[in-house]
């Protein structure tokens, strides 16, 4: 079996690193960061969204396994000090996963569309002036939003931004994908929903605005502003994130344990 290693730069996760190297090496585990079957990250939830974009290519080839070098995550199952325990497992048969969907962002700007993907969510944001949208959910106009932007997020990445926005969380196997409003603007003349709506995944919102100037898209941790956009359509993907699952942890548990 070929494995990976994508640390981040913290000192205590390079340290891992160093001591996850050779105990792989001991165990006769070949590392291929080119085309590994098996990524094992060590940091916290940012850098498995940051391993799915470096191996977004592959990605249904590669599963993931997450140590955290802080508390226990939602992407992340096990401990620096379990790197005995992770490198026997590692020598086990693999069969028990958990799939978690990408969201699908095709952006069109200038007569090109071009395919994106996040994990946790997507959000379009302006900092600098109220940002018009035209929201529709598949063929049905919705409403007209203003204010600085909208998050739509995947099942698992509904405990992260979109908490913060007072979004649901959603149980990630639930197939559907939530939007919701960041400083919307609602008075006697504008008026949006308010409430973070949860669509089904094979429904898809599309996003309109005849200034999309100074826009900013985020996608996980990654930014781009944009000034020439047509469209944005959002819906949930069929391409997923494998993770190989150590036990059956409870994410009602994993949502207490992180935020009660
Ligand atoms: P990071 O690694 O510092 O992550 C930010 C925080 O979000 C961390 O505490 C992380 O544990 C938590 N997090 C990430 N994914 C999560 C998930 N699925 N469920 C629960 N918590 C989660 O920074 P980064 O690498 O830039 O991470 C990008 C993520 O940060 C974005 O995907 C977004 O969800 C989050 N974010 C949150 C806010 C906010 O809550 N106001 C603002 C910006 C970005």
């Amino acid at each position: 079996m070929k494995v990976a290693i994508y640390a981040n730069e913290r000192e205590h996760s390079q340290q891992v690193k160093e001591q996850l190297e050779l105990k792989l090496k001991e165990a006769h585990i070949e590392l291929d960061h080119e085309n590994p079957e098996i990524v094992l990250t060590i940091g916290g939830d940012g850098t498995v969204l940051h391993a799915v974009h470096h191996y977004l290519d592959q990605i249904e080839k590669v599963k993931f396994i997450g140590i955290h070098t802080g508390h226990l995550g939602y992407y992340t199952d096990w401990l620096p000090d379990e790197l005995d325990e992770l490198v026997q497992f590692l020598k086990q048969k693999q069969s028990r996963i958990s799939q978690y969907p990408l969201l699908s962002i095709m952006l069109c700007e200038d007569k090109t569309c071009h395919q994106l993907y996040a994990f946790n969510e997507m959000t379009l944001l302006n900092a600098f002036r109220t940002q018009h949208l035209n929201v529709t959910i598949d063929d049905l106009f919705f409403e007209s939003f203003r204010g600085t932007g909208v998050c739509i997020s995947t099942p698992t990445g509904s405990t992260a931004y979109n908490k913060s926005l007072g979004g649901a969380i959603i149980y990630p196997s639930l197939k559907a994908f939530q939007m919701t409003e960041i400083a919307s603007i609602n008075n006697n003349v504008f008026r949006t929903i308010g409430s973070p709506l949860i669509i089904p995944h094979e429904q898809v919102v599309t996003l309109k605005s005849e200034n999309f100037s100074d826009v900013t898209i985020t996608r996980d941790h990654l930014y781009e502003t944009y000034q020439n956009i047509e469209k944005i359509k959002v819906t949930l993907s069929n391409r997923h994130v494998t993770f190989v699952k150590r036990r059956d942890v409870s994410f009602w548990g994993r949502v207490k344990d992180h935020f009660l």
